[in-house]
């Protein structure tokens, strides 16, 4: 299960016994249009760093979206409390620039 759509709209089955600040928000105001990385956040994408701010599981969910991208560019929206750009920064130094995977047919 990835955290491609906001968190709230999906099982918490393997996840922590406390309910994301987000559930039941609408799931479009974690993909606002992404600030750059030299840029502070939009107002859009603070408006669900908010969330972020007081959500009791995320540690959890931004641990879980950087282990299961495994690409980079795939990282999209506000997740466990920091925006795409700054997501990608981090998963960057932690794995390294990931390629997209390309399938033996396609190389
Ligand atoms: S950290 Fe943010 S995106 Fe993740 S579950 Fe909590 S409110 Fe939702």
């Amino acid at each position: 299960m990835k955290l491609s759509t906001n968190a709230a709209a999906l099982a918490w089955s393997d996840g922590p016994d406390q309910a994301p600040a987000c559930k039941g928000v609408n799931a479009d105001l974690f993909f606002p249009k992404a600030s750059s990385a030299a840029d502070g956040p939009t107002a859009a994408e603070r408006t669900a760093l908010a969330f972020c701010a007081g959500c009791p599981v995320r540690e959890w969910c931004l641990e879980r979206d950087l282990d299961e991208c495994t690409v980079t560019s795939r990282i999209v929206g506000v997740r466990g409390g920091l925006r795409e750009a700054d997501r990608r920064a981090l998963h960057v130094r932690r794995y390294g620039v990931r390629a997209p995977y390309r399938a033996k047919a396609d190389r």
